[in-house]
């Protein structure tokens, strides 16, 4: 029977295809029954999920103990010495073969068997113990789901992603030639997941209950993206009416994709840079490079976030070389490391915080932990002799933090100099605006940077102290709020004062309906998903800048976000139907 379920619209369109519900954690994970002639395959496959994350624990290990020093490196100790304890193995073949369970669930019965005697014991660092067998538990499941991973693609046949969250580490693995959806119970538009499925171009819908979710596998679900609607087996109607509204839809990204090569100016002549978020290389083989003018934002995070241990300085300079061939050219920036908050690095024991978005991220984990830092910007230096690269620091809170990073940069360059090894000796280096005090105090910073890139995603959270990652509030999170506007005209009017460039690499940077609001205010660069790029484009094309300028002035005075809304839709969504029925006109 069909079932409508509401959720977040995380990232556009329509699609159908079969579910299959994800398990990535301890807690939800595949069952099935093993009988006695199944029992070896299950023994081998925890003997081969065991040596993948020793491995895994051995290279992080190195890493760190070249980067930081041996003694810190050995808290993977105790980690490998569970996972490697004869009593631990055999517990786990015994509750298969007793209990006839697969692996999955024996690894999670006798984890929680070890886990209530370490919790139950007085000695602090007993305690701590439980928390290191959960890890071992995730990472040995972990390596057994990412091994098992081709089932989960309906067998090669298109398939929708349904998991309890969506994390940037998941999408390295997936099998995204049959990928058509993602559905999520957790999270916000502006969650990363989101920000990837928007980036991959497939529909998203987050937020969606998850108990109705569980035991989907195999049903056919509809996700419509726009709406924030998921349909659990449809009815033939709701199906047929769905494929109507594909059909459209692809009718209108014809449309609108026309205007892709077209020059990025005003109605007026005003140019506009038009750039492309990118979330790893691979996003670089699907890149349009003659309808952007560069790469405004690569995250190299997630590269980190795919692997299972740091990246070494040759393998970065690698990546980053790719990424600017890929650019053919044009400007790359890319953003120094930005883990912490939701982007947790698997192999880099971070504390559990309270407010981890308000903790340890960004610049101040990187200025902590300066090796992460200096190898990255070696990287990034090494492979700008290529052509043109920028830095970005993420997460920026203070000066110092800047005359910190700008004193590494140098020592950096003067290193390479003495040695010979060819950089630009000129690289831009720039800070993310996304810390709302730093607003305040941008003047005094901008004589320090060669530009700065607001990043709104963080910004909009921290102005409204809404989290960006929880479906509960995420009404609230509306960048539409007159505050905000009036936040991010102070920014450009400052940029402008002291003639320093300010992008916007935000999400709304790709929002169309934001568009003009953004010219009017100032803005000359703007960084998106490149599939939000025609869109935009169009947009602009459209609008003189004056126009733009008189709409950003009465939506800044406006009294509330409604009033915003009321405004952004008589005035810019009536002229965006207005252009496609002009389109539609033009080709008939
Ligand atoms: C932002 O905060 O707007 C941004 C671009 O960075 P991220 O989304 O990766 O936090
Ligand atoms: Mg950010």
């Amino acid at each position: 029977m069909a079932r409508k379920l509401k959720g977040i619209a995380a990232a556009p369109g329509v699609a159908i295809a079969p579910v299959v519900h994800f398990h990535p954690t301890l807690d939800h994970i595949p069952t099935w029954k093993v009988g006695p002639d199944a029992v070896e395959g299950e023994r081998q496959r925890f003997a081969s999920a065991v040596q993948e994350v020793t491995a895994s624990l051995v290279g992080i290990q190195r890493e760190l103990a070249s980067s930081i020093g041996s003694h810190e490196a050995r808290i993977y100790d105790a980690q490998l010495a569970i996972l490697h304890d004869q009593r631990f193995g055999h517990d786990v073949e015994q509750e298969v073969r007793q209990h006839g369970v697969n692996l999955e669930v024996a690894l999670q019965r006798v984890i929680a068997r070890y886990e209530a005697v370490f919790t139950a014991m007085e000695n602090p660092a007993m305690r701590e113990r439980a928390a290191d067998l959960r890890d071992i538990g995730r990472q040995l499941v972990g390596a057994l789901t990412a091994t098992e991973r081709g089932k989960y693609t309906a067998n090669g046949r298109d398939y929708l992603f349904v998991a309890d969250e969506f994390l940037p580490s998941d999408a390295g693995l997936l099998d995204r030639d049959h990928l058509r959806g993602i559905v999520t119970a957790h999270g916000g538009k502006y969650s990363h997941g989101a920000i990837l499925a928007r980036s991959m171009g497939i529909p998203a819908v987050v937020g969606v209950e998850p108990i109705v979710l569980d035991s989907t596998t195999g049903v056919e679900a509809i996700v419509d993206g726009d709406a924030g609607i998921v349909i659990l087996d449809p009815t033939p109607e709701q199906r047929a009416e769905y494929e109507r509204t594909m059909r459209d839809q692809r009718a209108v990204e014809r449309r609108v994709a026309e205007v892709r090569f077209q020059p990025s100016v005003t109605s007026d002549g005003t140019r506009v840079q038009l750039q492309a978020n990118v979330e790893g290389v691979r996003d670089l083989d699907s890149l349009e490079t003659d309808a952007i003018s560069g790469i405004g934002l690569f995250r190299t995070e997630f590269a980190f976030m795919e692997r299972r241990q740091f990246p070494t300085e040759d393998e970065q300079v690698a990546m980053y070389r790719r990424a600017m061939e890929g650019a053919k050219g044009k400007p790359v920036t890319f953003r120094t490391l930005d883990v912490g908050g939701d982007k947790p690095l698997g192999y880099f024991r971070m504390p559990d915080e309270r407010n981890p978005v308000l903790g340890w991220r960004g610049i101040r984990l990187a200025l902590d932990w300066p090796d992460i830092l200096y190898t990255q910007m070696r990287a990034i230096l090494r492979a700008s002799a290529l052509g043109h690269a920028r830095i970005l620091l993420p997460m920026v809170t203070t000066r110092s933090e800047v005359v910190r990073c700008r004193e590494v940069l140098d020592q950096l360059k003067a290193d390479l100099r003495a040695n010979s090894v060819p950089h630009d000796r000129e690289i831009e280096f720039g800070v993310m605006v996304e810390v709302p005090v730093l607003v305040s105090v941008l003047s005094d910073l901008l004589p320090l940077v060669d530009f700065v890139s607001v990043g709104t995603n963080d910004l909009v959270q921290y102005l409204l102290a809404v989290d960006r990652d929880n479906q509960r509030v995420a009404k609230m999170y509306d960048p539409f709020h007159p505050g905000v506007l009036r936040v991010l005209q102070q920014i450009a009017a400052a940029a402008t004062a002291a003639d320093k460039p300010a992008s916007i690499c935000g999400e709304i940077a790709g929002d169309h309906w934001f568009t003009p609001l953004l010219l009017g205010m100032g803005f000359r660069e703007l960084s998106m998903a490149p599939v939000f790029l025609p869109r935009v484009k169009l947009m602009l094309r459209s609008f003189t800048l004056t126009e733009c300028a008189d709409l950003a002035a009465r939506a800044i005075a406006c009294p509330s976000t409604a009033a915003v809304r009321k405004l952004v839709k008589e005035e810019i969504e009536v002229r965006w139907t207005r252009l496609l029925g002009a389109a539609e006109e033009r080709r008939q």
